[in-house]
């Protein structure tokens, strides 16, 4: 008697597929159908994973839409100017400038030495910088570091002065 290539299996969700275990040779058929009956068939196992995927992809999407309601605030109640660049990256922009300006806030004002008159003056300074692309660029930076980089970015718009003269 043939070893038999075709098994019934009785998957773990309850499921029972035929399976063609042709392409396996004979002595390994019966050991890979046990395996599988330990395996979700194929169609829940499709189905778990597209659940997966589509819950993280929603999740991300409501996480990121609520941190645009709140940088959208932000920018309104603190009379932060539009940003300009690609319009692609403007939302992610306004996210990336949100972020690091509270946390420079938290870092300066909240758990520093800074009073309000000294973060009003860093406040006009981050008004000036409406370039999403360099707010994008910032995304890693400590809110700390804010002043410095500002400082660096205001320095390259502006023509070298030679200091000894
Ligand atoms: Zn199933």
């Amino acid at each position: 008697m043939a070893v038999p290539t075709s098994f019934e299996v009785v998957h773990i969700c309850g499921h029972t597929v035929s399976h063609d275990l042709s392409n396996r040779s004979a002595d390994q058929r019966a050991g890979y159908a046990r395996w599988l009956t330990e395996r979700k068939c194929t169609d829940c196992w499709r189905a778990d994973h597209r659940a997966d995927a589509t819950s993280t992809a929603e999740w991300l999407a409501a996480k990121r839409a609520e941190e645009q309601a709140a940088a959208s605030a932000w920018a309104t109640q603190f009379d932060m100017p539009e940003l300009e660049g690609p319009e692609k990256i403007l939302g992610w922009g306004e996210r990336c400038r949100h972020q690091l300006v509270t946390g420079a806030y938290e870092a300066l004002v909240t758990e520093g030495t800074w009073d309000e008159a000294d973060w009003a003056q860093l406040e006009e300074q981050i008004r000036l910088l409406i370039r999403t692309g360099w707010w994008v660029d910032q995304r890693g930076a400590d809110g700390a570091d804010l002043p410095e980089l500002l400082d660096a970015a205001t320095d390259a718009d502006r023509p070298t002065e030679n200091p000894f003269r």
